[in-house]
């Protein structure tokens, strides 16, 4: 059932893609008119139905997402079903309880969930006599909080999932730079980084805000542009320049198989090479001497 699972996520990462950028660029709008504050609410909304559809098809495979009326159906039925539109997902309830499980949502969440939910059900089935202008600032919390838990790098190419500036390349370079410049997003995703690991913080390798936390998968995200890694390929060394301890970032891999490599600072932005002790493997500034064997 490989293919049922490959033609169910095609689609569903390239509407989300779709939904994510029109409901940002709707909220990030100058001027924001009354249907830019609708549109955001109704984009905002598909795009977290989408994308925790995409959270639980990645886990669960595509019985996790398709109604148990289709489960005996073969591969090829499947298939057909889904290119006809025939096919009938699991609703957005469930959904939302599978991923509301897996990810942290702390009351204020919880509540912002609901609250796009019942935005748009109003939207659709009523319509709104005014428009709630704080959802603007509701849907980059919304992005913050929620969204940016149910790793949407995984719909991008694959080569922009690990060790890339991600939210650029969902984004694209223009969106990207209003979020960043003309919202509380920066500043939000720093709060929300250490709210959630404020033990291991460092500056991202990536986009420079001091957002790239440890997680409990031992990865390294950035909660500000997506830069993720497991946490094994990069090494921190102490910076001679800046002396700021542990944010020299090296390759941890390939040290070893060195004289000395080229690490960055995070801090600072200044290349450093850096190179590993013979003696006691502890990493420093090249050429200095290491210390511990002083
Ligand atoms: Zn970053
Ligand atoms: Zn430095
Ligand atoms: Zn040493």
């Amino acid at each position: 059932m490989d293919k049922v699972d490959e033609q169910l996520a095609f689609r569903l990462k390239k509407t989300f893609k779709l939904y994510i950028r029109s409901a940002l660029e709707n909220a990030l709008s100058e001027t924001p008119s009354e249907s830019n504050v609708l549109q955001t609410i109704i984009n905002m909304q598909a795009a977290i139905e989408l994308i925790g559809k995409f959270f639980v098809l990645q886990r669960e495979g595509w019985k996790g997402i398709i109604k148990g009326q289709f489960h005996d159906k073969t591969e090829a039925e499947l298939l057909l079903l889904i290119e006809s539109g025939e096919i009938q997902t699991t609703p957005y309830w469930k959904n939302k309880e599978f991923f509301s499980n897996e990810i942290y949502l702390n009351v204020d969440d919880i509540e912002l969930l609901d609250k796009f939910q019942n935005h748009r059900n109003q939207v659709m089935h009523l319509g709104m006599s005014s428009s709630p202008n704080e959802i603007l600032n509701e849907s980059i919390w919304f992005m913050v909080r929620v969204i940016n838990q149910l790793d949407w790098q995984d719909t991008l190419l694959m080569h922009d999932q690990y060790l890339a500036n991600s939210l650029k390349s969902l984004l694209g370079d223009g969106l990207y730079q209003k979020l960043l410049n003309n919202s509380c997003y920066i500043s939000e995703s720093v709060d929300r980084a250490y709210e959630m690991y404020p033990d291991d913080m460092k500056h991202c390798l990536q986009c420079a805000n001091e957002s790239w936390a440890l997680t409990n998968n031992l990865d390294r995200v950035c909660f500000v542009c997506g830069y993720r890694g497991n946490q094994d390929v990069f090494g921190f060394a102490d910076c001679p320049l800046c002396e700021v301890k542990g944010e020299v970032v090296f390759d941890a891999l390939n040290i070893g198989f060195n004289e000395y490599i080229r690490g960055k600072c995070c801090s600072c932005r200044e290349f450093v090479n850096v190179s590993k002790c013979k003696i006691c493997d502890q990493v420093s500034p090249h050429p200095q001497t290491c210390d511990s064997c002083i």
